[in-house]
């Protein structure tokens, strides 16, 4: 599978917001967007000013990069919320925070999405008693997250629950650091997700 081997914070750069995609970093005066905050490249601090599908092609690159998805994938999950019912933006950002990795991110077992999606896929998480290693996996309500047994001794999502303390767990989730498990409560709502994402312009360059 196709994957983003440059610097991440990079794109933090490119997208004018931090991402928040380093883990612990992102939170330190190490953050390379704290410290040039403007796109990289030789015209990066000149003035830019974007069209209408400038606009939308942005906010698209944004969502897929804060998810850590490529194209394919993202296209296919746009196809899977156009097909539910009611609205497809609404559908699209629920899909994508219902992801296994995005799930173990929020819950606070890994320090970013990049990193649970490792976890995932080494099979560290059981979800309702079963191991799982698809980072795509979608969860529903009532699911039951946690971490296996022999996986709780692994340093980094000790690290991680030890950072959760910076972060907040959504209300549609239920997270027990102690007992290393995570409930989902309900399903997420459009609230429910904080980091600012405007799903109308991604809607828009799609339906073109
Ligand atoms: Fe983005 Fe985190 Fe890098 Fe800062 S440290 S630029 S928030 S990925």
């Amino acid at each position: 599978m196709a994957r983003y081997c440059e610097s991440v914070c990079r794109l933090c750069r490119r997208e004018n917001q931090k991402l928040f995609l380093k883990g612990d970093r992102c939170y330190s005066d190490k953050c390379s967007f704290e410290r040039r905050g403007y796109p990289p490249g030789q015209h990066g601090q000149g003035r830019i000013k974007f069209s209408e599908y400038g606009l939308q092609l942005r906010e698209k690159q944004k969502v897929k990069r804060i998810y850590g998805l490529v194209e394919k994938q993202f296209r296919l999950t746009f196809e899977r919320a156009e097909r539910m019912k009611g609205v497809t933006g609404n559908n699209l950002i629920g899909l994508l925070e219902r992801r296994l990795d995005n799930v173990a991110y929020r819950l606070g077992f890994a320090n970013s999405r990049t990193e649970a999606r490792q976890l995932v896929r080494h099979r560290h998480f059981l979800v309702n008693g079963k191991p799982v290693n698809v980072p795509s996996f979608t969860v529903k309500k009532g699911d039951v997250i946690e971490v296996r047994e022999k996986s709780k001794k692994v340093t980094r999502i000790q690290g991680a629950l030890e950072g959760l303390k910076r972060r907040e767990v959504p209300q549609w989730l239920e997270s027990d650091a102690a007992t290393f498990r995570g409930k989902i409560r309900d399903l997420p709502a459009r609230d429910d997700v904080s980091a600012p994402m405007e799903e109308r312009l991604i809607v828009e360059l799609y339906s073109k």
